[in-house]
């Protein structure tokens, strides 16, 4: 059988940091970039006067189904269906975003089945050989089970002691070496 490859959406496959910090410095008036973003508690690094509002933007409708893929993800993830079982496991943070997030795959990967799609807060709980996430609790989660977890780096993850990739075409290349251990 094919080994399982779990794949996580947001900030993996797509780019939800440029279009929700866009938002947020429109109407803040700053310049955050995820560089600034050493920690998952995104309140603590937006200005005070935003503070946990930075979370609203995840219930706007259309937000979700606004990001751009991130840079080369479509056409890896093509390429892993051949030799590979793909799936796209995903923690929506309301079901409005659900629902943007199965069009989004329709428009961006419709090579893939929506049978592929697992929607879960707990991606511990996902029978796969490997995940790649950015989330330090579904790293942690899966790295617990003493399954494989690859981080796509970002400085709020850069504490979980995983193996960590900076692009898809570096996730595909050493994708065959962490299999086979
Ligand atoms: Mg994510």
């Amino acid at each position: 059988m094919k080994p399982i490859i779990c794949l996580d959406m947001d900030a993996v496959i797509a780019d939800l940091f440029t279009e929700w910090f866009a938002r947020y410095n429109r109407d803040y008036g700053d310049d955050l970039t995820v560089d600034r973003a050493h920690t998952w508690d995104a309140p603590s690094y937006v200005k005070k006067e935003c503070g946990h509002k930075i979370l609203d933007y995840l219930h706007e409708p259309g937000l979700f189904l606004s990001l751009n893929p991130l840079p080369d993800a479509i056409d890896v993830i093509g390429r892993l269906t051949e030799n590979y079982n793909v799936f796209l496991v995903t923690a929506p943070p309301s079901l409005p975003s659900l629902a943007e997030k199965v069009q989004w795959v329709e428009i961006h990967l419709p090579f893939l089945s929506l049978d592929r799609l697992i929607f879960t807060h707990r991606k511990d709980m996902v029978r796969g050989d490997l995940l790649f996430d950015d989330a330090p609790n579904n790293l942690l989660g899966f790295l617990e089970t003493g399954r494989k977890a690859i981080a796509m780096d970002y400085p709020y993850n850069r504490h979980i002691d995983c193996h960590r990739v900076g692009s898809w075409r570096e996730f595909e290349n050493r994708l065959p070496e962490w299999l086979e251990r």
